[in-house]
């Protein structure tokens, strides 16, 4: 049996309860197969495979707080610091009623490899807990946050693990996080990133994933001999990737034409005004029904339907599994010349075959949407300088760091024989620096 196969077989038998784990194991190893059959007897004898698997440790703790009755509630806490070969550990703190232990550990094996493309000194962790803020009182979820951070500061700190937002953890979280991590440690530091400007913030964070995914989009497309200007694309969502990568697209001359949120779309053939837009979901936070109204040029359609549109390029931001097989043939059929996601898993696995299969350049998340983290880790070296970097610096970096990922990628496909094919890439390309960091580390 080959030695992927075989760690395969071990971590689903060593964690049977947690599916979603297997699977991203499954689906990374499968890509590096290329990588680690060159290099089997080595990688078997350092058991590579088994200590990437393993997280260097889980925490699991209770989380009790007072609701707004008086009742006590009692939640679970998890904080799992998966891999700091080549630096402290960084990943979100998701707050969903859906969170267990082996969501956080896919969430987390996955942030590893993602952190290493960035190229920066970021390891791999994630954590979070089932509370859900929906629904809940500002006091209620100081009151979580509070209780929360008083277990998870004996563990994080700012050259050990850095937690962010996630699902459900906004600036507003973050802050009540942060507040209790002072007040218990004594400390002044940037233990947390995505906090307010006014403590500690960087500026450009909430553009980052969307621009990132512009300027990631701009690079693949020029080395594959196309330009942004005048393209059409078409983009899912009208959250902060959504928004902030239309933005971007417009300003690289490129038009486009369609938004949606969770209940319907609209197609805007003369481009979708962003000004509009932002009014809209930013500020009155309602539907994009209120959008098509105040804009004559706009069609609004109920369900599901962006991918329909004919575009030259294709930006699924909006969530999980939105773009399906039905969506790929349709863009292939319409020319579709290059999907680039700017949302976690938003295309099927089905989906992403057959688009590599007819030659749509596909640019993974993993890849395309790692600008967030990038400026997060932007924003951990202005805390440590004690400084605050203008917007146009903090932007031209992440602009350095998303055409440098692409290039990363580009050539770990190329040496691998994999020529075009960027989720294969992204994976090698993560991979090679961490698997060289733990080895040269000695057996720890
Ligand atoms: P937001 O919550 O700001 O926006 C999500 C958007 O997607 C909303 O417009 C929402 O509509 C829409 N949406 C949700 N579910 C569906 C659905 N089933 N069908 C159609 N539209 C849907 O999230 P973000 O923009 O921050 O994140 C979007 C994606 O990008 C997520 O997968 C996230 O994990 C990923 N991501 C985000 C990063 C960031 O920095 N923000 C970084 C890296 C990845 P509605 O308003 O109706 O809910």
């Amino acid at each position: 049996m080959s030695y992927v196969d075989e760690v395969l077989e071990r971590v689903i038998a060593k964690n049977p309860a947690e599916p979603e784990f297997h699977q991203a194991v499954k689906e990374v190893l499968n890509s590096l197969r290329p990588v680690i059959e060159a290099n089997e007897e080595k990688y078997r004898k350092e058991a590579l495979l088994e200590r990437l698997t393993e997280p260097d440790r889980q925490f699991k703790f209770r989380v009790p707080w007072v609701d707004d009755q008086g009742q006590v509630q009692v939640n679970t806490g998890y904080r799992v610091q998966f891999n700091n070969a080549i630096g402290p550990y960084k990943g979100g703190l998701r707050l969903h009623p859906s969170v267990n232990l082996g969501i956080i550990k896919f969430l987390g094996f996955e942030q590893i490899f993602k952190n290493s493309l960035t190229g920066l000194p970021i390891g791999g962790g994630k954590g979070g807990s089932d509370f859900d803020p929906k629904g809940k009182s500002d006091r209620e979820v100081m009151a979580f946050c509070q209780s929360f951070m008083t277990e998870l500061c004996k563990y994080i700190g700012a050259d050990t693990d850095v937690p962010a937002g996630d699902i459900g953890t906004g600036a507003r979280e973050i802050g009540y996080m942060f507040g209790q991590y002072k007040k218990i440690r004594g400390v002044y530091e940037g233990v947390l990133t995505g906090k307010g400007l006014s403590y500690g913030g960087s500026l450009a964070r909430t553009e980052a994933t969307g621009y990132g995914l512009l300027y990631l989009t701009e690079e693949m497309m020029k080395c594959n001999g196309h330009e942004m200007k005048d393209k059409i694309v078409c983009i899912s969502g009208s959250g902060n990737v959504a928004i902030y990568a239309t933005q971007k697209a417009q300003q690289m001359g490129a038009k486009v034409v369609t938004v949606s949120d969770s209940t319907g779309w609209v197609y805007d053939p003369e481009g979708i005004d962003v000004a509009l837009l932002k009014e809209v979901k930013e500020v009155k936070r309602a539907r994009l029904t209120e959008y098509a109204a105040a804009r004559p040029s706009a069609q609004y359609h109920e369900g599901r339907g962006v991918w329909s549109v004919k575009c030259d390029i294709a930006l699924p931001c909006a969530t999980q599994n939105e773009l399906l097989i039905d969506d790929a043939k349709e863009l292939v059929a319409n020319g579709c010349i290059a999907v680039a996601e700017g949302a976690n898993m938003p295309t099927t696995l089905e989906a992403t075959e057959y688009l590599q299969q007819n030659k749509v350049l596909f640019a993974p998340g993993k890849a395309a949407n790692a600008g967030g983290v990038a400026t997060s880790a932007l924003e951990m070296s202005q805390n440590s300088e004690r400084l605050s970097w203008s917007f146009e610096e903090v932007d031209s970096k992440l602009k350095n760091i998303m055409v440098n990922i692409f290039h990363n990628l580009d050539d770990a496909a190329k040496r691998y024989g994999k020529e075009g094919d960027y989720v294969a890439g992204a994976n090698i390309a993560g991979f090679e620096k961490v698997a060289e960091a733990v080895i040269a580390q000695g057996v720890i």
